[in-house]
């Protein structure tokens, strides 16, 4: 059965243009439910480690430059088949090819600087949402 959880972040470059307001009211209009969310800054160390999977991908250490280059937004978010959901609903890794009115053809600037995150499984769903967030900061 589906999981209810995923885990987004809202990346630096559209943190710096402003979109951060305009993000999150999206995700809400789109349903999901905020279960946890924080501004904070990654190093690129933190960076690394949440990106470990990419090790081996050329774009590993622009990506991790790029992620530890300003604020984000973290958040975890509830929704039924939430992974799904949420991956539907930003669009495709590249803004370019993200479906019409998707987060990503909004608010992406390039395949890197595509504006947010959305986890790919309900098990690293839940390893992302505990490597920011505490039991104790979820409501
Ligand atoms: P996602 O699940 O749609 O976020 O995509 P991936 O898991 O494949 O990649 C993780 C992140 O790495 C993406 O969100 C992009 O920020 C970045 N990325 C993916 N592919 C490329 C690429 O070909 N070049 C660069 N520079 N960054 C990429």
């Amino acid at each position: 059965m589906a999981g209810n959880i995923t885990f987004t972040m809202i990346k630096p470059t559209a943190m710096k243009k402003g979109y951060m307001g305009n993000i999150i009211a999206k995700i809400i209009e789109g349903g999901f439910k905020i279960k946890a969310l924080k501004m904070t800054k990654m190093s690129k160390e933190e960076a690394m480690e949440f990106y470990a999977v990419h090790k081996e991908r050329p774009f590993y250490n622009g990506l991790t430059d790029f992620m530890s280059s300003g604020p984000i937004i973290a958040a975890v978010l509830e929704k039924e088949d939430a992974v799904k959901a949420y991956r539907d609903f930003i669009g495709a890794t590249n803004p370019e090819n993200a479906a019409e009115g998707t987060i990503r053809a909004l608010y992406g600037t390039s395949i890197e600087a595509n504006a947010v995150h959305g986890s790919d499984s309900d098990e690293n769903a839940i390893i992302e949402s505990s490597f920011f967030f505490s039991k104790r900061e979820w409501v």
